[in-house]
């Protein structure tokens, strides 16, 4: 028997119905917009938040910085929008125009992206 995907009630008539009814229908996808939406706003707030860190680190253009320092600071190493690699294969992650490159000995390098790293 199908039930409806929002009150789980047993669905009647039709074979092809999907809701309830109406007010069903659009307290799902409005239930589903707002969690997309929430999805959505908890990553941006995540990329300005580290946006925000590099920049206030990175004052001067190019700057290292301990790699325990960002994550004191509430960096999330998994949020970036992008990955820049460099000729000589060394990978910066992308925060919109700053950009890091975590070394091997635990340091963090910062760079303000402009197309020629
Ligand atoms: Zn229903």
């Amino acid at each position: 028997m199908k039930r409806c995907p929002f009150c789980n009630k047993p669905i009647e008539g039709r074979s092809d119905k999907v809701f309830c009814d109406d007010r069903c229908r659009n307290n799902y996808y409005y239930r589903v917009n707002s969690e997309q939406k929430s999805f959505i706003r908890d990553i941006n707030s995540k990329l300005l938040k580290n946006r925000g860190i590099l920049r206030s680190i990175n004052s001067n253009g190019r700057d290292s910085v301990p790699k325990s320092f960002l994550e004191e600071e509430g960096f999330d190493f998994q949020c970036f929008t992008g990955i820049y690699k460099t000729k000589k294969g060394k990978d910066y992650y992308l925060v919109y125009d700053q950009a890091y490159s975590v070394g091997d000995d635990g340091r963090v390098q910062l760079v303000v992206f402009y197309r020629n790293l």
